[in-house]
């Protein structure tokens, strides 16, 4: 990655602007973005905008966008409302050193087919707010992308949900062959999937099955983890067959939801 000209603005108004308008490109952790080869005529870093915080503002939870994982993975608040879901979601991702770096704005933006996290946020209902005011479900996001550049400044989450995550490898420091996640909200399930190897899906004829109740038999369970495989679609790729991951799938969706059941 070669950057010609570096901005780091200290006001989200100019950094919009320099994004929006002079065709600057965010700069997050800047972990994916030099894994590339690409020259940036404009890098904006976002370092200056006070967007590392997660904070309970009213009835849900703010994650700014350049939190690092190893903020979530160790943030008490996190750790209070969702248990140990976002550590077992981000603690496969590569070592300490990049968790520390990497960010969840460039996760949410990048809308990556491998992620672990963006699995995690989907099925947690997150929401993505765009600087200055656009408020958009990650999950619709992921799948439609954006048709002009933006500014993601935080994610969205429900106050408190009891979900767990479950994922595939073929060694600890690769990308997930598949993973998922599934929530109990309170009121409903929600069942994510990514690495198929495409961009994470929600499974909304699987979350059906299993209705409104925290304790569905171990027959609707089963019925509920097929129907995630049956109602998706999986590629193949160096990591692993589509026939391959549609039969993994079911195994890890039934124990993700028989972990939240109990
Ligand atoms: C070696 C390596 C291994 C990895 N392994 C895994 C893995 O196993 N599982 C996994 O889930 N992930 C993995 N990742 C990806 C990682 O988790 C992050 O998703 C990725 O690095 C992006 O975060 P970043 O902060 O580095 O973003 P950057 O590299 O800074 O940016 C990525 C993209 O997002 C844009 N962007 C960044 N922030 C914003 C913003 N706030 N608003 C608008 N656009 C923005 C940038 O312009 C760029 O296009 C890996 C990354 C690396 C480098």
């Amino acid at each position: 990655m070669e950057i010609l000209k570096y901005a780091c603005p200290q006001s989200k108004d100019e950094a919009f602007r320099l994004i929006r308008e002079e065709h600057g490109t965010a700069i997050g952790g800047a972990a994916w973005l030099r894994t590339n080869t690409k020259t940036i005529a404009l890098g904006v870093d976002l370092a200056g905008l006070g967007l590392e915080y997660v904070r309970e503002v009213g009835d849900h939870i703010e994650i700014g966008a350049m939190t690092t994982y190893r903020e979530l993975e160790t943030n008490p608040l996190l750790r209070a409302r969702f248990g140990a879901l976002f550590e077992t979601t981000v603690s496969h991702v590569v070592g300490v050193q990049l968790r520390n770096i990497i960010t969840v704005g460039g996760t949410a933006a990048g809308r990556y087919g491998f992620s672990d996290l963006n699995t995690t946020l989907c099925a947690l209902g997150a929401q993505v707010v765009f600087y200055p005011d656009q408020t958009m479900d990650l999950a619709q996001f992921i799948e439609r992308g954006a048709k002009v550049p933006f500014l993601l400044e935080k994610v969205l989450l429900p106050a408190t949900a009891k979900g767990t995550y479950h994922q595939m490898r073929i060694s600890e420091n690769d990308f997930p062959i598949i993973n998922t996640t599934a929530v109990w909200t309170g009121s409903e399930w929600r069942i994510a999937v990514g690495s198929r190897p495409a961009a994470t899906r929600l499974c909304p004829k699987a979350m059906a099955l299993l209705g409104a109740d925290l304790h569905p038999s171990d027959d609707i369970l089963a019925s509920a983890a097929r129907a995630a495989a049956d109602e998706l679609q999986f590629g193949s790729d160096i990591r692993a067959s589509a026939e391959y991951r549609r039969e993994i799938l079911p195994v890890l969706v039934r124990r993700a939801l028989m972990e939240v059941r109990e």
